[in-house]
């Protein structure tokens, strides 16, 4: 278990899937409801396999991910 968890903004995310597709355990997932900008939010549907790698975070064109330390 990492101590790095990534965080999803989802109010500014665009559901482009980058994340998704960077995830090296396949762990992110884009929800079925919508936010405000009218896209499926992605978010981390299965955190304790995430091992804080950082992937997703440096793959979103939208700062939409940041990595928290020490979580
Ligand atoms: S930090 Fe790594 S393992 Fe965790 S969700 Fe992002 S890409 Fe996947
Ligand atoms: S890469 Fe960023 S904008 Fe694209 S789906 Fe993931 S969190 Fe949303």
């Amino acid at each position: 278990m990492a101590n790095n968890k990534p965080f999803f903004s989802e109010h500014i995310c665009k559901g482009c899937s980058l994340c998704v597709e960077a995830c090296p355990k396949s762990l992110i997932c884009l929800g079925k409801g919508l936010n405000r900008l009218g896209y499926h939010p992605a978010g981390l549907y299965n955190e304790k396999e995430c091992t804080g790698c950082g992937l997703c975070a440096v793959m979103c064109p939208d700062v939409a991910i940041t990595l928290e330390q020490g979580v």
